[in-house]
């Protein structure tokens, strides 16, 4: 056989550990995972009822075009539909976006430390990454600018950036935005844009209208709290939309995802409601990190990046020993652990482990 030459260095994902899989392997009663940002509130009870409903179209296929959930999303955001796209979770857009966008040979810009599928998905399409270094956890725009060539296709911004959870401002948008050449898509991942309440974060939908090279990647999995069926979209230029239409899948966002996402939209107040539980959980997990000593980065989305002061994947075990799955392995950050913000509940547990954890390290070293 011959694979594309591009693909067979690639690793396989590998998934942060299940909750099963930790309380069989540990013979814990109570695991709390905080690895994966998912929404510690569930979902909508109006998107659960919307999947019941579907229930009984399961032999049908889906509208492959997804137009009743495009229109309200569209409508939502006050933008055109066919300035929308959806995807099998905003993952799948990336997929599209580079799909489209890239050849062997070509650049594309990301920070060194941000999510990793930009990256993935263009190895496989053969392009150069092109790492910019992210200065105090935040991307460095001048520099990423300044990388820019006539071979550059795309430049990924992560806004709030994971595994950070820093913000770049509209200011500072702005001068990237009127400086980069038009033959650059910006992405900018907005995947936890619905948690976000400095004042300075961009209006992304603003750009979108001055500009016909910049797409916005948001999802159903984070703040929506529907990450198992899989629904993201993107919005941009009606331009910018049909080139990534022209290779999407026909089929590739599921009905249950289509009604539950339609529901989801319309319950703003859910929406409303975890930002706020999320903003208070930010705010505990600060004060008590201070406590202890430890310092994090500015955390805008619904985690927080936190120096343990050792290497992260010691401090992980420490952690899962006591039932708090955690995420550690960041290249740029060996010492630092990302969070996911839980519930009040949850947050409590997760110091107390924090703290018992250091106690223990105290002790030993
Ligand atoms: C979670 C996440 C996504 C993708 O989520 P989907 O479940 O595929 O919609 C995209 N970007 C960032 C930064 C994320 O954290």
């Amino acid at each position: 056989m011959q694979p594309k030459s591009s693909i067979v260095h690639l690793p396989v994902y590998q998934p942060g550990k299940s909750i099963e899989a930790v309380k069989r392997e540990l013979g814990l009663e109570r695991i709390i995972k905080l690895a994966s940002n998912e929404n510690p509130f569930g979902c909508s009870d109006k998107a659960k009822q919307a999947i019941q409903q579907e229930i009984e179209n399961t032999s049908l296929y889906p509208d492959g075009a997804a137009v009743a959930v495009t229109e309200a999303v569209a409508k939502y955001l006050d933008v055109q539909p066919n300035q929308v796209i959806f995807g099998a979770g905003s993952d799948e857009i990336i997929l599209m976006i580079c799909r489209a966008f890239l050849v062997p040979g070509d650049e594309h810009i990301i920070a060194d430390q941000t999510f990793p599928q930009y990256k993935h998905n263009a190895d496989i399409e053969g392009a150069v990454t092109v790492e910019i270094p992210l200065r105090d956890g935040t991307h460095d725009l001048e520099a990423m600018l300044a990388a820019v060539n006539e071979r550059t296709k795309i430049v990924w911004i992560c806004n709030p950036n994971n595994p950070t959870g820093t913000i770049i401002s509209q200011a500072e948008l702005d001068r990237f935005m009127e400086r980069v050449p038009g033959h650059v898509l910006v992405v900018l991942d907005e995947a936890y844009c619905e948690y976000v309440m400095d004042d300075s974060f961009p209006d992304s939908l603003k750009l979108i209208s001055q500009y016909n090279n910049v797409i916005s990647l948001r999802t159903f999995s984070k703040i929506y709290g529907l990450a198992s069926l899989r629904i993201g979209y993107g919005i941009g230029h009606p331009d910018v939309i049909h080139l990534i239409n022209q290779v999407r899948e026909p089929f590739n966002t599921t009905r249950y995802a289509q009604a539950a996402a339609l529901a989801a939209v319309q319950d703003q107040a859910f929406i409303a409601d975890c930002r706020e539980k999320n903003a208070a959980g930010i705010k505990y997990i600060e004060q008590q990190l201070e406590r202890l000593q430890l310092t994090s980065f500015p955390a805008h989305g619904n985690f927080i990046m936190v120096d343990v002061g050792r290497p992260a994947v010691d401090m992980f075990d420490a952690l899962l020993r006591r039932g708090i799955i955690t995420r550690a392995g960041h290249k740029k950050y060996p010492n630092h652990l990302r969070i996911t913000v839980g519930s009040q509940e949850q947050n409590e547990a997760m110091i107390q482990a924090l703290e018992s954890a250091l106690a223990e390290y105290k002790v030993t070293s």
